[in-house]
């Protein structure tokens, strides 16, 4: 039987950490600030965003919740993130995706101030992440596969990891935080996308498998060798009659067949999905921290 990565736990230890962060923060008399702007009624932003209000509230961080109508031109969602920039109560600043289409989502991400970019979507964030420079915003996502790792205490030093997925989101930030060298890191990594040849061999020399391609159970045992450690980033409804809301969530991984070749891997829900929230929240801390230095 695999160890079962618990991210809901694995999350908790991070915000018992993170409130002693605040608390030292609020000692100075400061209180991080994060906004969220939302633009459109999509219902499953709506909900990221009501949870994300939700976990700042818990943490007594300063939350502002952004709901713009759809019809919100980019000429006025770029003033709102002009003045969220301006903001000395805000340090953190995410715009949920997807936008509308009329909206350019470049432009609105080179319009955040980077040192409130605590998506780690910002040119200057990516080249950080690239550069090794710790200064910078890691997406949250792949930071918080990361910390599962090392919380569950899987080895990444020497491993040769095997990212399925390459988008900016997940895939990309992943492969390069893992590949950097240091703490945390020093994996030989491997990326692997939708025109990659023979991947089922590939992924089968994996120690560590980290599967974000947005596909339903696509990651079987045939992929997996004995072993490994798998970590599912995939969130994919598929229709369930019996559910109430007539779908469910599942993974990229087929847990039922992978569960009993891997040495650890992450349940879906409860595995990536609160380490997302959970990362977001201490890159907003991050942020109100540099900035409070900054202004000293
Ligand atoms: P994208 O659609 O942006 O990227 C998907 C990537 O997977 C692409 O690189 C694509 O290749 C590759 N891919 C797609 N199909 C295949 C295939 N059959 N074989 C090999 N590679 C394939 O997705 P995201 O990175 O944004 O998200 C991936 C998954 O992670 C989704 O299920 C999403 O819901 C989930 N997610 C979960 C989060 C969480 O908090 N748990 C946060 C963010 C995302 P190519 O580039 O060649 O097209």
């Amino acid at each position: 039987m695999a160890q079962l990565i618990d991210g809901r736990a694995t999350a908790e230890k991070v915000y018992a950490q993170l409130r002693g962060d605040i608390a030292e923060l609020n000692a100075r008399g400061v209180t991080p600030g994060l906004a969220v702007v939302l633009v459109g009624e999509d219902p499953a932003s709506r909900a990221y965003v009501r949870s994300k209000d939700k976990m700042c509230r818990n943490l007594g961080l300063h939350s502002v919740k952004l709901e713009l109508p759809a019809e919100t031109t980019q000429e006025e969602l770029l003033a709102r993130v002009e003045g969220l920039n301006r903001d000395p109560a805000i340090h953190g600043i995410l715009v949920q995706s997807p936008p509308p289409k009329h909206i350019d989502e470049a432009a609105i991400v080179r319009a955040l101030d980077p040192a409130k970019d605590v998506d780690g979507f910002h040119s200057m964030n990516v080249a950080k992440l690239a550069l090794g420079d710790s200064s910078g915003f890691v997406p949250c996502t792949p930071l918080g596969c990361q910390r599962l790792l090392v919380e569950s205490g899987v080895a990444i030093s020497g491993a040769h990891v095997v990212v399925l997925g390459r988008s900016m989101i997940v895939g990309k930030p992943m492969a390069m935080l893992l590949m950097q060298k240091g703490k945390a890191a020093d994996a030989t990594v491997t990326v692997v996308h939708s025109r990659t040849r023979n991947l089922p061999e590939i992924t089968r020399t994996a120690d560590i498998i980290i599967a974000a391609i947005g596909q339903a159970h696509f990651v079987k045992a045939e992929h997996v060798r004995d072993g490994a450690v798998v970590i599912d980033v995939g969130i994919n409804r598929v229709d369930d009659a019996a559910s109430e809301r007539g779908y469910r969530l599942v993974g990229d991984v087929a847990f039922a067949e992978v569960e009993p070749k891997a040495a650890a891997i992450t349940p879906v829900p409860g595995g990536v999905g609160p380490m997302t929230i959970a990362m977001l929240m201490s890159n907003t801390v991050k942020a109100c921290r540099q900035q409070a230095a900054a202004d000293r």
